[in-house]
């Protein structure tokens, strides 16, 4: 369903040629031939790391080559060998022969998997001395470094959920918080369209978020989301439950909270029991700062949720508080981080 993709090229290096010389040496008048190997041509190497979980570091460079190998040299110096080339992917990205169609490998956590082989270096005229040959002239180029079009496939599991009543703002939450949207392949659902989107924290850290868009929208008539994406935020590890602070049909956010969690109760026990944020959402609706916080309390005390610890308050249109909420969210998603990281208070 989620399957983030990209098209790269990858380019292993080539082999050093090898080299044709003669020894010259003083009192060795006619020296044998001398001419050293190339070197072997660096391999573009995938590694397969646990910690990623998106193809985020090839949306934006798409050709990747591997060092080649050095040519051969005089005095039977061999060339050196060029350095192999790593790429690091998450576990689950396949690897297609983007002009075949063909599936090269499947990587699982920790594998490190040749996908594009370096050319072996040629060989100096040295290699090609013998007993009946002693001054050979020749030597061989070395191999190309080969050349593939590759696919990557990466199914997406989301890790965070968010939901809210419609209006709520997770689409423009979902568009504030993520830089990159990835393509949403083969989603047999029509009529509503679920959003992923990836935030980027910072260079290492990343967060998938999905936008629920009414589990309760259309699930009463029958065309809700459909089963196959149930299952797949049934995965999500985290949720974010948006409340409009003012919503326009001046409906009460409390209620609103109520309801969505009723609705959730109906349709999936595995959402309901989630861990859940409550974010509470356009608070630049209400500038003036004592009536805001007024009724973020309200909203709070009537939850019985504590603010900062159960419940955010952010806006997604002005981006307030985007951060806090991201670094919130991968305290919740990585608990161990918190041991290098700052301490947070511990609960009361
Ligand atoms: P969704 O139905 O939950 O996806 O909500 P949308 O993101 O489509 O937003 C619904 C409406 O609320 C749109 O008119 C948005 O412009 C507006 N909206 C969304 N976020 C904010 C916000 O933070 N502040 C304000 N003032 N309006 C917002
Ligand atoms: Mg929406």
């Amino acid at each position: 369903m989620f399957v983030d993709r990209a098209l790269i090229t990858v380019k292993a290096g080539d082999g050093g040629n090898g080299h044709i010389s003669f020894r010259r040496e003083k009192f060795i008048p006619k020296g044998g031939p001398s001419g050293g190997d190339g070197g072997r041509g660096g391999s573009v190497v995938f590694v397969c790391e646990e910690g990623l979980s998106t193809l985020f570091d090839f949306r934006f460079q798409h050709r990747f080559e591997a060092q080649p190998g050095e040519n051969g040299g005089a005095k039977q110096c061999h060339g050196g060998d060029g350095k192999d080339l790593e790429l690091r992917v998450p576990p689950g990205t396949l690897v297609f022969n983007n002009d075949t169609g063909d599936l090269i490998h499947d990587m699982q956590p920790n594998e490190r998997v040749v996908i594009a082989k370096g050319g072996k270096g040629g060989f100096g005229n040295e290699h090609f001395k013998s007993s009946t040959y002693q001054a050979p002239r020749e030597a061989t180029p070395g191999e190309k470094g080969e050349l593939l079009n590759l696919r990557l496939e990466l199914k997406l599991i989301a890790d965070v959920g968010l939901l809210g009543k419609p209006n709520a703002g997770k689409s423009t939450l979902l568009a504030a918080l993520t830089r990159a949207n990835p393509k949403i392949a083969d989603y047999p659902f029509t009529t509503l369209s679920p959003q992923l989107g990836i935030a980027e924290i910072d260079a290492h850290r990343r967060i998938v978020i999905a936008d629920i868009p009414g589990l309760i929208e259309g699930a009463s008539d029958g065309a809700g989301l459909g089963l196959e994406f149930l299952r797949h935020v049934e995965r999500t590890r985290v949720l974010v439950h948006l409340l409009d602070i003012q919503p326009a049909d001046e409906s009460d956010p409390v209620e609103n909270y109520r309801m969505i969690r009723e609705e959730l109760r109906r349709h999936s026990q595995a959402l309901y029991d989630k861990r859940e944020l409550v974010v509470i959402n356009k608070i630049d609706l209400i500038p003036e700062k004592a009536a805001r916080e007024k009724e973020i309390k309200r909203i709070c005390r009537e939850l019985e949720l504590r603010l900062d610890r159960d419940v955010l308050a952010i806006s997604g249109a002005a981006r307030t508080n985007l951060q806090p909420l991201l670094e919130r969210l991968w305290k919740e998603l990585n608990p161990a981080d918190e041991v290098e990281g700052w301490k947070t208070s511990a609960p009361v």
